[in-house]
């Protein structure tokens, strides 16, 4: 990780201190787990992989290290294809941001998706989706392998 950072707090004539805005930008590199890796992989093909967990079977998706049911380890369940269709249960707009790649405004949506027993949390630049929608799901031409290769189109209008 590095971090660069401009002085937050200046000097007027008089000798005034003041608070300016600071331009901090964080940069991780993060490595991938083998669940993840064979996820963001899978995305190369356009289907949507799940995982099955191997001790209580729930179905996740996006596939986790870990089963959030049962805390056991997913990497030996069995992958499975999921439908690229869901059902918005929850929806924010938000005004404020954080990545230059990712301008403002953009929504935050908590998709249900069937025969999976997660819900997926999914940022979105199409601003136009809202509670109770019907979405298509589908992974984007031009991926840059993180969660935002995933793109919702409403179904509902
Ligand atoms: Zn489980």
């Amino acid at each position: 990780m590095s971090m660069k950072a401009k002085t937050g707090v200046k000097q007027d004539k008089k000798g005034v201190r003041k608070k300016e805005k600071m331009d901090i930008r964080l940069e991780y590199d993060m490595k991938l787990t083998e669940v993840e890796n064979k996820f963001f992989s899978s995305l190369k093909s356009k289907d949507l992989k799940a995982i099955r967990c191997p001790k209580c079977h729930k179905v996740i998706f996006p596939p986790t290290d870990y089963c959030p049911y049962c805390r056991e380890k997913t990497k030996s369940g069995k992958w499975v294809n999921i439908p690229n269709i869901g059902k918005v249960i929850s929806q924010t707009t938000i005004h404020y941001s954080y990545n230059p790649n990712f301008p403002s405004p953009y929504s935050i949506l908590a998709i249900k998706i069937p025969k999976t027993d997660s819900i997926l949390i999914l940022p979105s630049k199409n601003t136009g989706i809202y509670l109770g929608d019907r979405v298509r799901i589908s992974v984007k031409g031009k991926r840059e392998f993180n969660i935002t290769d995933i793109e919702v189109e409403n179904m509902s209008s």
